[in-house]
């Protein structure tokens, strides 16, 4: 009789604890994995669009120079006051001239709607962009705005991307608070799951704004570290491509949930463009009760926190 040795993976100790963004290809995948996750789908033409603002996510962040980080004093406070290295407030200015090249690059081959919005982008001055950030960062966007705000997102996750990339991992300090980015401080967008040598099937978070990723137990709410009340649902029967793969983690402590995205079932799954192509499973969980721990900015409706 053949016996398989079972694959025992040891626990959390020995596992990176962040994962910073890969820039060379992030964006590029999460582009295709938009293109794969648009064929046949309901909203197949909105997720396309968002394939080609990430191919343009990706050009913009192979473009981007090198940026200022904060300098030593300021990383060593952060670090002694548990805070996260980055920012969020201090944005580098290179940012609106990311936007305005990416919205006029786009406005040529956007839908309809997109396009009037990205032209007004492109044209855009300072102080108008920087209004726009804010509002976006404030999490209380004004409902006259939210056309715009998914492209002000993208620019800001590609310059918060390439910082995030720069820095170096030791700089970097689990925070009290799991549902943030230890790198930004901005909250999660969703858990991935990962497949890989030394990280296989333990679960990172991902950063809604930096993509960096961090290491929090399985099981456990994000938002308030109870491994009581925590249960997953899924989309049964549904047609989705990437239905098995994604699923919402919910707490009935505190009532929040965020969506979970397993590279076991898809190698490919991404968790901004999978957590976009799954509406059908927030609309799901909200009527359940639960509320949404972390933002996509993709969508900014999404998320009402
Ligand atoms: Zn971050
Ligand atoms: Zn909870």
């Amino acid at each position: 009789m053949h016996s398989q040795p079972i694959d025992f993976h040891p626990p959390a100790e020995d596992a990176a604890p962040f994962l910073l963004p890969a820039t060379a290809s992030l964006f590029a995948e999460r582009a295709d994995r938009f293109a794969a996750l648009a064929v046949g789908h309901s909203l197949g033409d909105w997720l396309a669009f968002l394939g080609q603002l990430s191919q343009a996510q990706q050009a913009a962040l192979n473009a981007l120079p090198e940026l200022s980080l904060p300098d030593a004093t300021a990383l060593e406070q952060a670090r002694t006051h548990g805070m996260p290295p980055l920012n969020v407030a201090a944005r580098p200015v290179a940012w609106r001239d990311v936007l305005r090249g990416m919205a006029g690059e786009l406005a040529t081959t956007a839908p309809n709607g997109a396009a009037s919005v990205l032209a007004t982008l492109a044209k855009a001055d300072d102080a108008r962009l920087d209004k726009l950030a804010d509002t976006l960062l404030s999490g209380e966007p004004e409902a006259g705005d939210v056309a715009e705000l998914p492209f002000v997102a993208a620019a800001l996750q590609v310059v918060f991307t390439r910082l995030a990339s720069q820095l170096d991992v030791k700089q970097l300090q689990p925070l009290d608070v799991h549902a943030v980015c230890p790198c930004c401080g901005s909250p999660a967008v969703a858990s991935v799951v990962r497949l890989g040598s030394a990280i296989n099937n333990l679960r990172y978070l991902h950063c809604s704004l930096c993509n960096t990723e961090w290491n929090v137990a399985r099981a456990t709410c994000t938002t308030c570290d109870t491994d009581k009340a925590v249960a997953l649902q899924e989309l049964e029967g549904s047609e989705l491509k990437n239905a098995g793969a994604v699923r919402a983690e919910t707490c009935d402590a505190c009532k929040s949930y965020l969506k979970i995205v397993y590279q076991d079932k898809d190698p490919q799954v991404d968790p901004v463009a999978d957590d976009l192509a799954t509406l059908a499973l927030d609309m799901l969980v909200d009527e359940a009760g639960y509320q949404r721990s972390g933002p996509n900015f993709l969508l900014i409706g999404a998320y009402s926190g």
